[in-house]
């Protein structure tokens, strides 16, 4: 676990996944940035259908589980 100015970094002994939080607690601005984006996909009558299996397909997880088991 280390840090810098801005955010905790914790890395798990296990699986390797790595996570980091702000300091201050503030939600990741990074993740809010992709909640609109992908609200405005649905929305927008200029994302085809296509474009948005795409999408679905980058998100998608076979095995959601399997590599954040302990997470
Ligand atoms: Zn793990």
């Amino acid at each position: 676990m280390y840090r810098d100015e801005e955010r905790e970094y914790r890395e798990c002994v296990k699986c390797g996944f790595e996570d980091s939080l702000r300091l201050d607690g503030r939600p990741d601005p990074e993740e809010l940035q992709t909640r609109v984006n992908q609200e405005r996909d649905d929305k927008a009558p200029s994302v085809s259908e296509q474009e948005r299996d795409s999408i679905q397909v980058i998100n998608f997880d076979p095995n959601p589980g399997q590599k954040r088991r302990d997470h």
